[in-house]
């Protein structure tokens, strides 16, 4: 009875997100949260903004979702990495159609002189991103050291580099 119209329309797909970032990227989300129309419906979308030159979406997983992406402008490098460390990449051109399966970490990285825009549907609406070096160097409140360096096999102070660098960016 509650439900209206506004429930099921988000506006602002067709402009840029602001790539003024270390990453040079920026995701715009049509999830749950933004689309409450989505609650239930197993689906969603975003909007990805890639900077030229090297404009980057970096390691991550969607927990919850196969993402499949198709490259609106621009050319990307993209890949992803299967449960037995494979790798699977290749290079995309415009009109080209990539999919990540479900929770495998994975890319995306602007290889063209002009900025590239993708638009990627989620089989969830509530996808969840846990970007891989963020996740373990920038956690809050910090994991030990110790867990990092042995794990990456170098030296803690460099840990300790690291989680700084992601204290200070966020
Ligand atoms: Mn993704």
């Amino acid at each position: 009875m509650m439900v209206t119209a506004e429930d099921f329309v988000l506006k602002g797909f067709d402009k840029a997100g602001d790539t003024n970032n270390q990453l040079g990227f920026n995701v715009t989300q049509a999830s749950v949260m933004q689309l409450p129309g989505l609650n239930t419906l197993g689906i969603s979308m975003v909007r990805l903004d890639f900077a030229a030159p090297l404009g980057l979406n970096p390691p991550h997983t969607h927990p919850r979702a196969t993402e499949i992406l198709v490259l609106i402008e621009g050319t990307l490098l993209v890949g992803f990495i299967t449960t037995n460390n494979t790798l699977i990449s290749t290079t995309l051109q415009k009109g080209d159609v990539f999919v990540f399966p479900n929770a495998l970490v994975h890319f995306q990285l602007n290889i063209g002189d002009v900025n590239a825009v993708a638009i990627s549907a989620l089989s969830s609406q509530n996808p969840g991103t846990q970007q891989v070096a963020r996740t373990l160097f920038g956690a809050s409140p910090p994991v030990d050291p110790a867990v990092l360096a042995k794990a990456f096999m170098i030296d803690p102070k460099l840990v300790q580099l690291l989680q700084n660098k992601f204290k200070s960016s966020s």
